[in-house]
């Protein structure tokens, strides 16, 4: 079994490394936060990295999960590539800009390392169900290097091509996913405010031609799915100030391209709007509560 170092057991990352644990890899755990980190200690095949170089040393896969491009920089600069041996496959699960990706995954190279993109989606759920897909950009030889690895926390594995590919595919997801998480909450809203039954009317979008993820798996609107993070009060699940980032990463990209993404440009507002509000670190569904208060 492979030696897997891992920065960042957050909302995702916590469930990802517990699939890890029970495949019997072994593992070397950092986070900034001593809270996320000692919730791991005492496992089997668990190390807890008491500073991140020890994170890599031994490691012949390095994952990250970590919050943004300016963070997963920082790691791969101050720790991953001064101390991580040659052929070091890093696997970068976080959603950042396409550049700073690619600038990693070169540098990686020109110290002998190896790097791919493989954000994820699938949200909280996937994460602790393992039924994450991960979208690969990088080499198809390290491709194939990853799959046994990301197979444990993951049901679809798809090599999107060359580096920085697994993040465009992300970001057009997310970019997506944004946009119908709020025509979802506004959907609910406005039939709840007309007297509907919120069971009733979430059936029926769920049969008809607004169905989608929002509306069937993660309903935004408070005890329609169990087990989600709008029916525990909008904790511990893809916080608005994550897809806030997301939908600027669309729009800069967009930007690049030039190519036109209106609904994007108004979701990345709202967002930015719900965050003034203090609901930043709130699921992203807490769309519906703030339409509803509103
Ligand atoms: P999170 O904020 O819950 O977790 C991030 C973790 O990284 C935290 O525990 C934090 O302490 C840790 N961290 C921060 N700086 C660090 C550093 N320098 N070294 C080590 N650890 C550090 O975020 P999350 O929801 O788990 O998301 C992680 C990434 O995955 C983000 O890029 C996000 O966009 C992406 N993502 C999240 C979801 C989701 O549903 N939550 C779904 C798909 C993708």
């Amino acid at each position: 079994m492979a030696s897997v170092g891992f920065f960042g057991l957050g909302n995702m990352g916590k469930h990802m490394v517990t699939h890890l644990i029970a495949a019997n890899h072994y593992l070397t755990l950092f986070d900034v936060d001593s809270q996320a980190l000692n919730r791991f200690n005492g496992q089997k095949r668990v190390k807890i990295a008491s500073n991140p170089a020890m994170t890599v040393e031994d490691s012949k896969f390095v994952i990250l999960m970590l919050p943004n491009g300016r963070i997963v920089r920082d790691v791969c600069q101050s720790f991953i590539f001064p101390f991580a041996q040659p052929g070091t496959l890093i696997i970068d699960s976080s959603t950042i800009d396409v550049n700073t990706s690619k600038e990693m995954a070169k540098s990686a190279q020109n110290k002998q390392l190896r790097f791919v993109d493989a954000p994820v989606s699938g949200g909280v759920v996937g994460a602790q169900n393992g039924t994450l897909t991960f979208m690969v950009g990088g080499k198809k030889d390290d491709f194939q290097c990853v799959v046994p690895i990301l197979q444990k926390m993951g049901k679809y594995i798809v090599h999107t091509g060359p580096n920085g590919n697994g993040l465009v595919a992300k970001i057009c997801n997310n970019l997506l996913s944004g946009i119908s998480m709020i025509g979802t909450s506004e959907a609910m809203n406005l039939g709840i405010k007309l007297g509907l039954d919120k069971m009733v009317l979430a059936k029926l979008i769920n049969s008809s031609t607004g169905q989608c993820w929002a509306s069937q798996t993660y309903n935004p609107c408070p005890g329609i799915n169990p087990n989600v993070p709008s029916s525990n009060d909008y904790q511990d699940g893809f916080a608005s100030e994550l897809m806030t980032k997301d939908l600027l990463l669309a729009l800069d990209l967009a930007k690049e391209v030039q190519i036109p993404i209106p609904l994007g440009e108004q979701a990345a507002e709202f967002y930015r709007q719900i965050c003034s509000s203090g609901l930043g670190k709130r699921d992203f569904s807490v769309t519906f509560k703030y339409l509803n208060e509103k």
